[in-house]
């Protein structure tokens, strides 16, 4: 059972518009910025409440300022499946990220509502208050507080003006001390859909709209320094140098050949180079540079971080220099339950013709809801994969055929789970 095509195109004009009225609700002129506890994540928690109870749902704000919506099963108090995303953004964002897979969600349960169909399980939407980490640096905010995972010392953590969470929250009307009232009971929720744009390119290269996603990669980085010696640009001839930078960069351009060429599903990224002195008249003594990798599967994120690492200390070696390093951030691989995705991707291959699989490569609230519930994603084209970023734009028949496939998911899988 989908929403058909006329009805989907009405929705998905609503979509767009609302994607518009919510990117109004900004703290910056131009772009959209709306971040945690703010006045504007208030003013976007009511529009999106008032969304969700013109759709049929009885609405609250969470005690960690999630804004959530249930539409009832014919069953009193039956669990329910959850569906959602983020309602805050990064600085400067697109209004489409996060946003669009609540708005959709909305969507479904109004045509629900409309068609007088209930199931054996309640629908519960979220817009969850805080995705991105922008105020606090601290990201999943708003599903670690479903899944009462909060740490009580992130309440002293301050935002750019001196500001403490704790502050902020009482602020905004939350009291801090209630925080644990937004966990829910395992057996309330029986699983967790989010529709998300994909926000890189790989869709868009296959002419796609749409693609079930099977795992958010893992994560690790390290602080990495390239110790050689300083000297005198002029006086010291090339064979006697211990030249920092030249090594980093022998190092980085393997990370990129060795990326490409041998591990097609991961990523690579130096992004930080510190060069000490730095200065046009001598040799770099020290090369402070960072390293991100990213991938679908644990094992081989460690594997391939050795590799990289063991190969920056050959090239040190070589250039008899010193190479150190230090992890000091990891996140492991989220698996998008399979059962959930057989069907999404049954839903979208009727849709779109044929089905499609993608790893994201960015953070979702779907990891920490993972931590609880089974979780399944969905991920719909936009404009050359730009996100986070005033670009980002999707298109209206996307959005259609998303509605569709989505619509036809959700009823496949209250009937199963
Ligand atoms: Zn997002």
């Amino acid at each position: 059972m989908m929403i058909d095509s006329r009805e989907a195109k009405i929705s998905a004009m609503r979509v767009i518009l609302r994607c518009n009225e919510l990117s109004k609700i900004t703290c910056k002129e131009i772009g959209i910025t709306r971040i945690y506890l703010s006045k504007e994540h208030l003013l976007a928690n009511k529009l999106v409440g008032k969304w969700m109870q013109e759709a049929g749902m009885l609405v609250w704000q969470d005690a960690v300022g999630n804004i959530c919506g249930r539409y009832d099963s014919y069953f009193k108090n039956a669990p329910a499946i959850m569906l959602g995303s983020h309602l805050d953004t990064v600085k400067n964002a697109g209004k489409y990220d996060g946003i669009l897979g609540v708005l959709t969600a909305i969507e479904l349960v109004y045509w629900f509502n409309k068609k007088n169909i209930r199931f054996q399980l309640a629908i519960e939407v979220i817009g969850f208050s805080d995705e991105e980490g922008t105020r606090f640096g601290i990201t999943l905010l708003g599903s670690r507080g479903i899944t009462g995972t909060w740490n009580e010392k992130w309440l002293s953590y301050t935002d750019n003006d001196g500001i403490t969470m704790h502050q902020a929250m009482s602020d905004f009307g939350l009291k801090s001390n209630k925080i644990n009232d937004a966990s829910r009971n395992i057996k309330d929720i029986v699983a967790y859909i989010e529709l998300h744009i994909e926000q890189g390119p790989c869709l868009e290269k296959e002419n796609l709209p749409l693609a079930v996603v099977t795992t958010i990669n893992g994560t690790r980085r390290f602080n990495c320094k390239f110790i050689g010696e300083a000297g005198h640009a002029g006086t010291v001839p090339m064979r006697y140098r211990r030249d920092a930078l030249v090594a980093c960069a022998e190092w980085i351009i393997f990370i990129e050949s060795n990326t490409r060429e041998n591990h097609p599903q991961l990523v690579s990224t130096v992004g930080y180079i510190d060069c000490d002195p730095g200065v046009i008249n001598v040799i770099p003594g020290v090369v402070n540079c960072s390293l991100d990798i990213r991938g679908p599967q644990d094992d081989m994120l460690e594997s391939f971080a050795s590799i990289l690492l063991s190969e920056a200390k050959m090239i040190a070696t070589r250039r008899n220099m010193i190479f150190n390093y230090k992890e000091y951030y990891r996140t492991y691989e989220t698996l998008c339950d399979i059962a959930l995705q057989k069907i999404l991707s049954s839903s979208i291959e009727t849709v779109q013709g044929r089905s499609f699989f993608l790893s994201s490569g960015a953070g979702h609230d779907a990891i920490a809801i993972a931590e609880r519930w089974p979780v399944g994603m969905l991920f719909i084209r936009n404009y050359r994969g730009i996100s986070h970023n005033p670009k980002e734009s999707v298109n209206l028949e996307d959005i259609i055929l998303s509605l569709q496939a989505y619509s036809d998911a959700i009823c496949k899988i209250v009937k199963k789970f």
